[in-house]
């Protein structure tokens, strides 16, 4: 399959009738169904998408103004509120269960042209580093059959670097953006808490959920943010926009950028280790003063991390009881049976733990030793993360400490697999941009770099991350 010109260029093709938007959502379809051994995709929103192509070809012929995706393909992770198949989130329990209004996200994504033409798999509940706590199936990495293509999100990235899209949306509570985008080799946003509206978006951790693209560069990833960022009525927690993000000229001269010191050191493997490095060097070369940053409690941002999000995802969980969405057990002899075992058969594995251990550091006896603890350690991160702000511009690191790992590997020790999100969930707790590039591979295998940069300096991380993508 032929890769995507850029977004804009699409778009461009699309307004001026040079290109059909039948046409790109027709190569997306085809190439989704010869990929198909890939798994990435639960279902395709094939009719929809071809209704919508009809009907923009239409309006641009008859000299409509469109948006600036129009007739762009993308696909959405299966925890998008959409038309055209069911939302489930790759669970059991949601199976069946047909979005009665979309995603902010998706909505915003559409009218500006886009079309969803597919819905793609995650760890069930986006809870996972791999895929493999699916309901459904496992994606494989597209450099590596016998590898995962990372978590939640693996089945966007798979979909973005096998181009079966330009693009795909995903959502990163604690690295499932960033970390499946490190390891198949795509470019992964996550954006400044709150710059994406979550309404319609299968909730996991609300304090730490955020919405963000998937690309094969910066500059599209970009435009997609552009489409989807603001403030939104039907979440209270958005935030106000910058103006654009679509400008990302900037030069790299004269950029502050400090290496976090506790992820360039203990279980970062040497490989993954000597591909930064030598990225750090050529940003030097360009002109960025580099430094060391210590953020002395990032160490404990993982545990406190596997506190605060169970405990959110016990409680966002419990909404689901058999009787309003998707599954329902129907040979119940009352309402409590119902319950119990829509919850009990509908759940899987990894939901079940997380439940069991949010709603254990959130009850009384343990309320104060865990959750309060977290809540505390989580504050003084967000205390380092500004200080060490005050005296750079951004923060540099790798995305992951190895690249993907073999399939089966960790899914006897879900500690293990935690491990996988070490350098990725302090970004979600103190709520900072941070985006994943493409820097190199080891073995054929790619290696992802992180960047960080202070909240709502999103445009500045977008412009320093495509600065840098020139340089390798
Ligand atoms: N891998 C992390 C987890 O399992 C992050 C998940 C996510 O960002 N959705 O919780």
């Amino acid at each position: 399959m032929a890769a995507w010109p850029a977004i804009t260029d699409i778009a461009e093709g699309v307004k001026t009738g040079r290109l059909k938007a039948v046409e790109q959502v027709k190569q997306s379809l085809k190439a989704i169904d010869d990929a198909a051994e890939y798994k990435a995709i639960i279902a395709k929103t094939e009719k929809r998408a071809l209704e919508r192509a009809e009907e923009l070809d239409k309006r641009i012929s008859n000299g409509e103004t469109v948006g600036r995706l129009a007739g762009v393909p993308f696909i959405a992770k299966d925890n998008f509120l959409a038309y055209g198949a069911d939302t489930t989130a790759a669970s059991n329990i949601l199976k069946g269960f047909d979005a009665p209004y979309q995603a902010t996200a998706i909505e915003r994504l559409e009218d500006e042209g886009a079309i969803c033409v597919a819905k793609a798999n995650l760890d069930a509940f986006a809870h996972g580093s791999s895929t493999e706590n699916s309901d459904f199936f496992t994606t494989l990495n597209p450099h590596d059959k016998t590898r995962v293509p990372g978590g939640s999100s693996g089945g966007s990235a798979t979909s973005v670097v096998l181009d079966m899209v330009p693009f795909a949306i995903g959502t990163d509570t604690g690295g499932s953006i960033r970390q499946p985008a490190s390891f198949t080799g795509a470019v992964g946003y996550k954006p400044t808490y709150g710059l994406v509206s979550r309404s319609g978006v299968v909730a996991m951790a609300s304090s730490t959920d955020v919405i963000g693209p998937l690309a094969k560069t910066t500059k599209d990833a970009a435009m997609v943010l552009d489409a989807m960022a603001g403030q939104d009525t039907l979440d209270s927690t958005t935030i106000e926009r910058d103006d654009s993000y679509a400008d990302l000229s900037a030069s790299l001269k004269g950029k502050k950028i400090g290496v976090i010191k506790e992820y360039m050191s203990e279980g970062l493997d040497k490989d993954v280790k000597k591909q930064i490095d030598e990225a750090i060097a050529k940003l030097k070369e360009a002109g960025v003063e580099i430094s060391e940053v210590s953020l002395p409690s990032l160490p404990l941002a993982l545990a406190v991390y596997y506190i605060i999000m169970p405990a959110e995802v016990s409680s966002n969980l419990s909404r689901y009881d058999g009787q309003r969405f998707g599954y329902t057990y129907e040979k119940a002899k009352d309402l409590d049976e119902s319950y119990s075992k829509s919850r009990s058969k509908g759940f899987g594995r990894e939901a079940k733990r997380r439940i069991m251990i949010g709603t254990y550091v959130l009850s009384s006896g343990y309320y104060d030793a865990y959750y309060k603890k977290a809540q505390t350690v989580r504050t003084k991160l967000i205390n380092e993360f500004n200080e060490a702000f005050s005296n750079v511009d951004f923060l540099l690191g790798p995305t992951t400490p190895t690249t993907a790992f073999k399939i089966g590997e960790n899914t006897d020790d879900p500690l293990k697999m935690y491990l996988s999100d070490i350098m990725t969930v302090a970004a979600n707790l103190t709520g900072v941009p941070a985006i994943s590039i493409p820097a190199g591979e080891v073995d054929g295998l790619p290696v992802g770099l992180q960047l960080m940069a202070a909240q709502s300096r999103d445009k500045q991380l977008l412009q320093l991350a495509k600065a840098a993508e020139a340089l390798w």
